[in-house]
C-alpha cells in the first residue's frame, strides 16, 4: 500500500471517530473541549504500540504517551536506540474514559473496530501492548486465547500469529504507568524492550 493510500485510509478513521457520536465517551469529549487519540508514527512502522486510552494531556492535545505515562515511554524506547518517529502509537480506546477509569468492555467494543483498521492499514511486523487490556485485545485478535495469562506471566515474551498481511510477534509489555510508583517494575519494562531491538 503506498503512503499516500495509508494517509487517506488513516484519515478516515480520524473523521469517523471524531464524529463517533454513539460512542458512550462522545459526550464528555465535545463538553470538555476535548480531542480522541487516533495514533501517531510511522505508516510503514515495524512496531506498532498499542496502549489503553488516552488520559488527560493526551486528551487535550489529541497525542498518544504524552503525559507522565509518554516520558517514561519516550525514555523506554531512547534506551534501546528506538526513534519514536520510527514507531506508530495509538490505543484501543480513542476518547478518554472518565477520572482516567479502565475502559469498559463496551467502549473496547466501539473503539477496538477501529484499531484493527490500523492494524491492517500500518501492517506493522511487531504489536506491543501496553498494560493488560491491550495485550487481552491483542491476543484474542489473533486467536491466542489459549495462552492468555496474567501480564505477569506474559510480559517480555513474544507470541507470533498469522494476519491476512502475513506473520506478526505480539509482544505484551507492562503499561508505563504502573513504573511510576514502582522501580521494579520500570527495571522489568527496561529489559522487556530490549526484545524489540530484534525487530529493528
Ligand atoms: N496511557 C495510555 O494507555 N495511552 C496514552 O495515550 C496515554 C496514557
Amino acid at each position: 500500500m503506498s503512503t499516500d493510500e495509508k494517509t487517506e485510509l488513516l484519515r478516515h478513521i480520524r473523521d469517523e471517530v471524531v464524529n463517533l457520536i454513539g460512542s458512550p465517551l462522545y459526550a464528555d469529549r465535545v463538553k470538555s473541549g476535548m480531542y480522541p487519540v487516533i495514533g501517531e508514527g510511522n505508516h510503514h512502522a515495524t512496531i506498532m504500540f498499542v496502549g489503553e486510552a488516552p488520559g488527560r494531556n493526551e486528551a487535550k492535545t489529541g497525542r498518544p504517551f504524552v503525559g507522565a505515562a509518554g516520558k517514561i515511554l519516550d525514555q523506554l524506547l531512547e534506551g534501546v536506540g528506538i526513534d519514536r518517529k520510527d514507531v506508530y502509537i495509538t490505543n484501543i480506546v480513542k476518547d478518554r474514559p472518565p477520572f482516567n477509569r479502565d475502559p469498559l468492555p463496551e467502549e473496547i467494543e466501539v473503539y477496538g473496530p477501529f484499531l484493527d483498521r490500523q492494524i491492517a492499514i500500518i501492517q506493522p511486523k511487531v504489536i506491543a501492548t501496553l498494560g493488560r487490556f491491550s495485550m487481552v485485545y491483542a491476543m484474542e485478535k489473533f486467536n491466542l486465547q489459549n495462552v492468555l495469562r496474567p501480564i505477569s506471566q506474559m510480559h517480555g515474551k513474544t507470541f507470533a500469529a498469522t494476519t491476512a498481511y502475513g506473520e506478526v510477534t505480539i509482544i505484551p509489555l507492562y503499561h508505563p504507568a504502573v513504573t511510576i510508583y514502582n522501580n521494579t517494575t520500570k527495571d522489568t519494562l527496561k529489559k522487556d524492550f530490549e526484545v524489540l531491538k530484534h525487530y529493528i
